[in-house]
């Protein structure tokens, strides 16, 4: 079994002042596979007085040589890539070519556009031509706590760090007691890097200690968080006393459009997108709502494709999917299935229960439900599972009233070949993100929602926006 007890707290790997045994579970096995410690307010304050002390000096080390740090970890994540894919896959369960390619390369593919927006962001730029004695001053918010989820660890991890970082910010990062490993190996490539020390720093804990610990400090400036709409909840409750910057990142219950004028691949690319990560990501399309023409046709379809997607452990090469990441979600998607059945949905595949072959393991049917109505449980919470909800609509005014008609506004789908269409549809549906035909949203693209799934932006240069002060400044002397 491994054992990572140890915090990274000023440049250097520290035993916990008050740690105690927390065990990291394979989901694919339900055995033991680490054993890290979680720490308590000793642990936290450490932290944060370390990236406190660090932070005057990393605010005024120029953006250029912030940078070159990135560029350096960039080369360093780059060269330790199977190691972290390793350590995702194990501990939260994603397949290992899926691990290696979509979690390890979201990585990466953040760092670069992060490298990209920053090598061109102007930290101190004049107001307009009309004010030669103003001055714009994006300064960096302070020492940030960065709080992070299991299911997508180096996506989330890149996205604080990095941004953070070229900010000229320090940071604490908390990430999930579920899946610490990957951030235990990103703290040893921050090190490999070469960041000055206190700039960077990690402890490991759970969310009702170190988190609530860090969203409550009075030295914590900012806290950039992504998880569940219900912590997100309490950090802003506790951040409130001292009114730090609070960023939220949270749930979603997406909608998929699709029109009669869909592509023939539509309706495959939006189960397959459900089923991807076994339905553990935030931005999944779980409501696929179809217009009444081409119902029955896409309801078949759909459990046709469902019905083949495959379900095995993490470490067997191919396409399958892996396991939910622990005994806890799996039984949340046990009877949230059991309840869409119950509450009067069809099941047209899959149900509650492990796979067949599979005894032992936290693996999920993959599930698709019709003649769901948006008023069901299962169309109004966010499962994190492998199941699928269709709906039926008659009208794009009825289509879009029911999309909107969530607490959630993270990312919405749309498939037709209307161009008109589309754009109308872009402007009317409440989300932070809407994607069209199946075309992923270009690299340094923003990512974050609206309502209850939060208030960040993430990525490019809207995430390193995110860490930065505007600072006003009159008198300026042109130097
Ligand atoms: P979670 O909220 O339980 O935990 C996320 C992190 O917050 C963990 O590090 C946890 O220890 C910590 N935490 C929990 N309670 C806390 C508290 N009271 N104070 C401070 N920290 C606390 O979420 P999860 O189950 O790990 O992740 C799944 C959720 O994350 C889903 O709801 C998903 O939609 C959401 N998510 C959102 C995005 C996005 O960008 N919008 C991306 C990925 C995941």
């Amino acid at each position: 079994m491994i054992e990572k007890r140890k915090f990274y707290i000023n440049g250097s790997w520290v035993d916990p002042i008050e740690g105690r045994d927390h065990h990291v579970i394979d989901p694919s096995t339900e055995e033991p596979c680490a054993v890290i410690s979680l720490g308590g307010q000793a642990d936290t304050d450490a932290a944060v007085a370390a990236a406190k002390d660090a932070f005057h000096e990393w605010m005024f080390t120029p953006p250029a040589d912030r940078i070159a740090l990135v560029e350096k970890l960039l080369d360093v994540y780059k060269s330790r890539s199977e190691e972290m894919a390793q350590a995702m896959s194990m501990e939260m369960g994603a397949p290992i070519d899926m691990a290696r390619s979509s979690q390890v390369g979201a990585g990466a593919s953040h760092i670069k556009n992060f490298l990209t927006a920053a090598r061109s962001f102007e930290f101190e730029r004049p107001l307009g031509g009309h004010a030669p004695n103003d001055r714009i001053i994006y300064e960096p918010v302070g020492v940030c706590a960065l709080i992070t989820p299991w299911n997508w660890p180096m996506n989330q991890v890149t996205l604080k760090v990095c941004a953070a970082a070229i900010a000229g910010c320090t940071m604490v990062l908390k990430p999930s007691e579920e899946s610490p490993l990957n951030a235990l190996l990103f703290a040893e490539m921050m090190d490999a890097a070469g960041f000055p020390k206190g700039v960077f720093n990690l402890v490991n804990g759970d969310g009702a200690g170190v988190g609530s610990q860090l969203s409550a400090h009075e030295d914590v400036d900012m806290v950039s968080f992504t998880g569940s709409t219900r912590a997100g909840k309490l950090i802003s409750k506790s951040a409130a006393d001292t009114l730090k910057r609070v960023h939220l990142e949270l749930g979603g219950k997406g909608a998929n459009l699709i029109f009669a004028d869909a592509d023939d691949q539509a309706v495959k690319r939006g189960v397959l997108h459900m089923m991807n990560n076994t339905g553990q990501s935030c931005n999944a399309p779980s409501r696929m709502m179809v217009e009444a023409p081409i119902y029955d046709d896409v309801v078949e379809q759909a459990g046709e494709v469902a019905s083949q997607v495959s379900v095995g452990p993490a470490s067997a090469e191919g396409r399958h999917i892996g396991p939910v990441v622990n005994a806890t979600q799996w039984q949340k998607i046990q009877d949230l299935i059991q309840k869409g059945i119950d509450e009067g949905a069809r099941l047209v595949t899959g149900g509650t229960g492990r796979p067949e072959g599979l005894n032992k393991g936290f693996y999920v049917r993959p599930t698709v439900f019709a003649d769901v109505t948006n008023d069901m449980t299962i169309a109004r919470e966010e499962i994190f599972g492998p199941v699928l909800s269709i709906m039926r609509f008659d009208t794009e005014e009825e289509a879009v009233r029911i999309a909107n008609d969530t607490p959630y506004g993270l990312t919405n789908y749309v498939q037709s070949q209307d161009g008109a269409r589309r754009n109308r549809l872009a402007r009317h549906l409440r989300s932070g993100m809407v994607e069209m035909n199946g075309q992923s949203r270009s690299a340094g693209s923003p990512f974050g929602g609206m309502k209850q799934s939060g208030n960040g932006r993430e990525g490019g240069v809207w995430g390193i926006e995110d860490f930065l002060e505007v600072k006003s400044v009159s008198g300026w002397s042109p130097e």
